[in-house]
């Protein structure tokens, strides 16, 4: 009976996903709308000729501690990348052992145009001193705080600018700090992996674990009422309480915020096929010239082989701030560039997808403030809770539920 409902979630990404499983654990009744066909809403992976496309490269980190209590690893059969990366400068590769779990032999692998002996020490320092002083001090952008922490400028330009900007799908550093601080630790703590079958797998294990009649997918929600909400198909459920669980922008339509609207982080995806690897490890490799479009790119069926059809290699490249420019241009670019690193077997490479995705994260420059309870019967949650992550949306999502049972409804 629609009108005995306990919750109402709009939104089946993570976020959602974390906040009915609270709920249906703690005994309540819930049904999640999703507009989309499928869970996962920026965590999804396609099937294409045989190749698994997740929907823009991105990465489980082990340590991350909420996703470590909900998801079951060993059936994710987590693929771990190779600790460490090949950084391109001056047509050269360079291979980076560890810099962060393994600071001093790490950097010692580095070859002077990129680290010096102080980044090593600089390295080390953070690793055993943690970098609590930015989760807890005051608030500052990540390119300020590298530069405080005496980062040689070839530091910053060719390992540090590319791998924490293709973190936080922008390479000024603008983010704050303190997501600087929370993912410097968790990739220092753990592996940094994908699941067999690609990202998809982690929203399909959490909307699996969930009770039938939960989900309703294809249902995009138009408006919240009092006591419920109402469907773009003029259909008007009811229940005790509404959590929005969207993306920021929709959150803002939903809950009629006012103020500026919420700024977001873009990013381009290419995914070729190739008759070999390029590079046979799984590795992440980075643009360390800061010239052409690529930051980063990885050889994803070396990561799992899962990903390709026997005897195939997928190849992904991500680019970042690509937004208005034109797309056969860019992609003319990333052939020019990819040719530059690897040669003419790139003119063999057919591209797969071009996935350009605008809304990838909040744009946070500051920490969020949000406070999951809205007004007594509506809640939010969603990375732009939190230090937007995979595990942040899965921390918001709890939270979100637990406010939730914790008033009196
Ligand atoms: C390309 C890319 C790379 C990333 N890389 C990483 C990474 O390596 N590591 C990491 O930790 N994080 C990464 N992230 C971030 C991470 O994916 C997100 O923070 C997380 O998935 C957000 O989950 P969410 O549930 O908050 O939001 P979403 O996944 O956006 O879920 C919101 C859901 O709400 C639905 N919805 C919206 N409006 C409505 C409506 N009106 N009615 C019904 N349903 C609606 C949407 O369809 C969607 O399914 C990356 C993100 C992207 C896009």
């Amino acid at each position: 009976m629609e009108n005995q409902t306990d919750a109402i979630i709009i939104g089946g990404g993570v976020a959602g996903l974390s906040c009915a499983r609270t709920l249906v654990d703690a005994g309540k009744t819930v049904h999640l709308y999703e507009a989309d066909d499928a869970v996962g809403g920026r965590i999804r992976t396609d099937l294409v000729d045989g190749f698994r496309l997740d929907r823009g490269f991105q990465v489980l980190l082990t340590a991350y501690p909420e996703a470590k209590r909900l998801l079951d690893y060993s059936a994710l059969r987590l693929r771990p990348f190779y600790p460490g990366a090949l950084i391109r400068f001056q047509n050269k590769w360079h291979r980076v052992a560890d810099p962060l779990r393994q600071p001093l032999s790490g950097i010692a692998s580095l070859f002077t145009p990129i680290g010096s002996l102080g980044d090593k020490l600089r390295m080390g320092r953070l690793r055993v001193l943690g970098t609590q002083r930015y989760q807890f001090g005051p608030d500052q952008d990540t390119l300020s705080a590298l530069r405080a922490e005496g980062f040689s400028h070839s530091m910053i330009e060719r390992f540090l600018r590319p791998f924490l900007g293709g973190v936080f799908l922008e390479n000024e550093l603008e983010t704050t700090a303190r997501k600087f601080a929370s993912v410097w630790r968790y990739f220092s703590a753990g592996d940094t992996a994908v699941p067999a079958l690609g990202m998809g797998e982690i929203p399909r294990q959490l909307a699996a674990s969930l009770p039938e009649p939960t989900l309703r997918l294809g249902t995009p929600v138009a408006a919240l009422e009092l006591g419920g909400i109402r469907l773009e198909n003029g259909e008007r459920p009811r229940a005790r309480a509404v959590v929005v669980a969207t993306d920021a922008a929709q959150a803002a339509r939903l809950l009629e915020t006012k103020g500026d609207p919420p700024q977001f982080n873009s990013v381009r995806c290419l995914y070729f096929s190739a008759d070999s690897a390029p590079i046979p490890d799984p590795l992440l490799i980075l643009n360390g010239d800061g010239a052409g479009p690529i930051n980063n790119l990885s050889v994803m069926s070396a990561v799992s082989p899962d990903y390709a059809p026997e005897g195939k290699a997928l190849i992904s490249a991500t680019l970042l701030d690509s937004g208005g420019r034109d797309q056969a241009a860019l992609e003319q670019q990333t052939r020019t560039q990819l040719a530059s690193w690897f040669g003419a077997q790139v003119n063999d490479w057919r591209l797969l997808r071009n996935y350009h995705i605008p809304n990838a994260t909040p744009h946070q420059t500051r920490p969020p403030s949000e406070h999951p309870r809205v007004r007594p019967g509506v809640y939010r949650c969603g990375d732009h809770c939190g230090l937007a992550s995979l595990d942040s949306a899965l921390v918001s999502g709890r939270a979100a539920a637990e406010s939730l049972l914790s008033d009196p409804i």
